[in-house]
């Protein structure tokens, strides 16, 4: 079993088991970046760059998501255009809605 040490939020939810819903505990992705996580961040190991804090929700968010959709609602056309494909093609590859996928233990 492989182990990850991790700057884990002290206000960030505890991981769900595995298959629930995703709570945005950020856990998987700062163990180690998705494939889109590596493209993005440049790497293959150790936090994603792309992972956010959001302080209202108290949860972590996948910074690549956001920015699609801050761009699929941007004012002009062809702007939401791309966001709206950059959107569904992230979703998918990230798998986003599909429930926790992430096989981790936490160790405090
Ligand atoms: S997929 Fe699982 S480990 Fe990753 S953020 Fe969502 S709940 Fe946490
Ligand atoms: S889901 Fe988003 S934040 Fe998480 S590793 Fe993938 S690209 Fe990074």
């Amino acid at each position: 079993m492989r182990e990850y040490a991790v700057h884990w939020h002290a206000q960030a939810p505890a991981k769900p088991l595995l298959g629930a819903p995703c709570n945005g505990c950020g856990l998987c992705c700062l163990a180690e970046p998705c494939p889109m996580g590596m493209l993005v961040s440049r790497r293959r190991t150790g936090a994603c760059s792309a992972l956010r804090w959001d302080e209202e929700g108290a949860h972590y968010r996948c910074g690549v998501l956001e920015d699609a959709k801050a761009l699929a609602a941007a004012p002009g056309r062809w702007q939401r255009w791309r966001g709206r494909i950059w959107l569904r093609l992230s979703r998918r590859w990230i798998a986003a809605g599909a429930g926790c996928d992430a096989d981790l233990v936490e160790i405090p």
